[in-house]
């Protein structure tokens, strides 16, 4: 009777069992209702599993004992297997997660003084090539499915709630870790609102936000399906650098991504499009730049998110000093821009923005190819 099993043994095998973990409310009002139940029982299933920690329909006491026997043989919650945690010296802890099909994939969590962030990730690698990733080295392996990118804070949640019941829980969720979200657009809207629910995870707008490259089409319809905050991956002051770094540039260039960005938060009141700037030596880091950027987000209401590169294996890029990222921040502070310069969590894990690759099954061609690539580039100074 594991239905609703404990993550450590989390069962990722063959079940034919239906999963609950990637239903909507609005999906198991339904599935409960094809059962001959009231669909408000849905409800107190969501809220039995996620807020009193159920680990078995058994335990559903307000629901008929005849209910709780069909959900226990139709039913579970089943998240991915955790195949190894790790722990940073500053607390940050990185998950590498067995899928069901083999591939891997890894989330972070993030405890800060009165935050406790997770960053998910929402594919099996990544498409979109930017040039200083290390996820882009491995290629796009497929999509995740909403129980798997609801199961990494599903996970987090039981893990962080075991060890101190009387925190606050995960209270930020970030798709920052593998892949570029909008491209995954159901999938990824369906798990916010299973985040967003206050019969699930209970998540206000604020602490969900979605990272993405800059696929305009994807934030325009973001902006009418689900309220949740968003992060842009800028990372250069104008188009013929963003080019470079960011590809996708080439097809949604900076003022056609700054446009969406603009009636995003005209949608939302009081709402700020977080831009986030990988620093890198060289490249994307001068005063002039800081100047430009500064220039090229007047009038969207912006904060701005500056990421030091974090270095891995074969990366071609480089970490400016501390000297240069300070005079980048003031300039953008004398702009008179919120501007943030993140503190690097989780190196000594590899657990740092950019450094999640996961391990893929189904490796591709075009990752050897784009090894290649990367071998043979230089840094775009
Ligand atoms: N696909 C999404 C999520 C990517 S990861 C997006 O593009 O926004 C979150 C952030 O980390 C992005 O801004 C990404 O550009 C940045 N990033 C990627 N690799 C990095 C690295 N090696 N060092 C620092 N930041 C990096």
């Amino acid at each position: 009777m594991n239905s609703v099993p404990a993550p450590a043994d989390a069962d990722a095998g063959d079940s034919t069992r239906t999963n609950l973990l990637g239903m909507t409310r609005p999906a198991l009002r339904a599935w409960v209702a094809g059962l001959g139940e009231q669909p408000y029982r849905a409800d107190q299933v969501m809220k039995w599993a996620y807020h009193r920690g159920a680990k078995a329909f058994g335990e559903m006491t307000d629901l008929s004992r005849l209910f709780r026997e069909r959900l226990e043989s139709l039913a579970e919650f089943r998240a991915p297997r955790i195949e190894s945690v790790q722990q940073s010296s500053d607390g940050t802890r990185k998950w590498l997660l067995r899928l069901e099909d083999g591939n891997a994939i890894e989330t972070v969590l993030i405890p800060e003084e009165r935050r406790v962030t997770l960053c998910v990730s929402s594919q099996v690698g990544c498409a979109l090539n930017c040039s200083f990733c290390s996820t882009a080295t491995q290629g796009f392996s497929r999509n995740l499915s909403v129980e798997e990118i609801v199961g990494q804070v599903w996970l987090a949640h039981h893990a962080v709630g075991e060890e101190d019941p009387d925190g606050p829980g995960i209270t930020n969720v970030v798709f920052m870790g593998m892949g570029e979200p909008l491209l995954n657009f159901d999938n990824v809207v369906a798990a916010m609102n299973i985040m967003r629910d206050d019969m699930a995870f209970g998540l206000a707008r604020r602490r969900v936000t979605l990272s993405t490259s800059g696929l305009v089409p994807g934030i325009d319809r973001l902006r009418e399906v689900c309220d949740v905050s968003l992060a842009v991956s800028l990372h250069a002051p104008d188009d013929e650098l963003r080019n470079k770094l960011v590809p996708i540039n080439r097809k949604y260039p900076i003022a056609e991504l700054l446009a969406a960005c603009e009636r995003y938060v005209a949608a939302r009141p009081r709402a700020r499009v977080t831009f986030e700037y990988t620093l890198m030596a060289g490249v994307n880091d001068s005063p002039r730049q800081a100047k430009a950027l500064a220039r090229v987000l007047e009038g969207v209401p912006a904060k701005i998110n500056l990421i030091p590169f974090n270095p891995y294996p074969g990366a071609v890029y480089r970490r400016p000093s501390q000297g240069d990222m300070q005079r980048f921040v003031d300039i953008l502070h004398r702009a008179g821009y919120t501007t943030t310069l993140r503190r690097t969590r989780g190196d000594d894990i590899d657990a740092a923005c950019g450094q999640l690759v996961g391990r893929v099954k189904d490796r591709t061609r075009r990752q050897a190819r784009h090894r290649a690539r990367l071998e043979g580039d230089r840094p775009l100074a």
